[in-house]
């Protein structure tokens, strides 16, 4: 079974060939991802616009790039699965456009795939996992723990009722002049801090279940920043760090409060699994082992480039789609919110 992945729902252009042979683990024969970072860094964030006219135009080439990379023809595809959603409608819109033209010229299959559905599926790509686990899902947009217990059968457990802490790292990082993707400059500052210097706040760690709130933590950055810089009359280099060592300490404590509590709410399962850009920090990555150690489940991070967003997760949902006999159909309609736990695609015209 050889698919052609296609991702095209937030900033990056990706295109990609998975193929699964009986009694083989799963390839990955080519992965490409073009992000459009460059295009949006002037406006401090991703204009839909913008984005959906890059997928547009580039997306034709990362296909081919895919195929090329792979060394598979169109005619030796089996299916192509394609991101329906959620995400921004215009890029979404340009991925399912490609796919429908290129399905419909070619006599091939088509899936449609969520792509939340492509993380929480990610570990079977990578390591032979089975059902159920747990998925913490952790990136710029998302935070949320998925009970993911078979190939369409997912239960949301909680998540973020405001940012998402990928999101927060980026925002700290612009109030305090680093650079931008934020995380792995928080991270390198916090290295050198002192993560006790500033008590920021853990929030809702009164509230019972796995629910998590970061809004409040960029709050009280923005407040210890300011009082410094009213004080001295700026930051020194060690603020910074400890500022950034105070803030990072505070997500991972709640992360790790709340995977505790996610854990025991799903009952047994096979792995704590992490996806997101997030799952890249390790602070973050080490408190998460230790949890699920400490509950006796193997936690499993799969490599962070099948852990950001990808066309590889795409293909493989495909796969694992046709594989339990979902029938593949063109007869779907993207969609910008999508929510796991509703997995079928929706109808066109059903107005869902
Ligand atoms: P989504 O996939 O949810 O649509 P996204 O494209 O923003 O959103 P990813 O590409 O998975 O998400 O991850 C990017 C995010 O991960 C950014 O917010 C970035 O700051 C964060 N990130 C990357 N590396 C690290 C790190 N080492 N520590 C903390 N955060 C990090
Ligand atoms: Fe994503």
């Amino acid at each position: 079974l050889t698919l052609l992945g296609i991702e095209s729902s937030c900033d990056d252009t990706a295109a990609a060939v998975v193929r699964l042979t009986p009694g083989l683990p799963p390839e990955i024969l080519s992965s490409q991802v073009l992000a459009q970072t460059n295009l949006h860094a002037a406006f401090g964030g991703v204009v839909p616009e913008i984005a959906a006219r890059a997928h547009a135009e580039r997306l034709d080439s990362v296909v081919e790039e895919a195929l090329t990379v792979a060394g598979v023809g169109l005619d030796a595809l089996d299916g192509i699965a394609v991101t329906a959603g959620p995400g921004l409608i215009g890029g979404v819109l340009s991925g399912v456009m490609l796919a429908r033209g290129l399905a419909a010229a070619r006599g091939l299959p088509l899936m449609a795939v969520n792509h939340l559905a492509g993380h929480a599926l990610t570990p079977r790509l990578t390591d032979e996992i089975a059902f159920p686990y747990l998925m913490l899902l952790v990136s710029g947009g998302h935070c949320q723990f998925l009970l993911v217990e078979g190939v369409d059968r997912f239960r949301r457990l909680g998540g973020t009722i405001d940012d998402a802490p990928g999101e927060a790292f980026d925002k700290t990082a612009k109030l305090l002049g680093l650079p931008q993707p934020g995380g792995p400059a928080v991270e390198g500052e916090a290295m050198l801090g002192d993560p006790k210097r500033f008590a920021f706040p853990r929030p809702l760690l009164d509230r019972e279940g796995c629910d998590m709130s970061f809004s409040g933590l960029k709050t009280a950055l923005l407040r210890a920043r300011d009082s410094l810089i009213v004080a001295h009359g700026g930051l020194t280099v060690q603020d910074r760090r400890d500022l950034c060592a105070g803030f990072q300490a505070a997500v991972a404590e709640v992360l790790a409060i709340k995977t505790d509590r996610a854990l025991a709410l799903s009952g047994p399962v096979t792995a704590l699994a992490v996806a997101g850009g997030v799952a890249a920090n390790k602070p973050i990555r080490a408190m998460l082992e230790t949890v699920s150690t400490r509950h006796g489940t193997p936690f499993l991070a799969p490599p962070l480039r099948l852990c950001t967003d990808n066309a590889a997760m795409i293909a493989w949902a495909g796969i694992e789609r046709i594989r339990v006999g979902i029938l593949p159909s063109s007869d779907f309609a993207a969609r910008p919110r999508w929510p796991l736990d509703d997995t079928a695609p929706a109808l066109l015209g059903s107005g869902k």
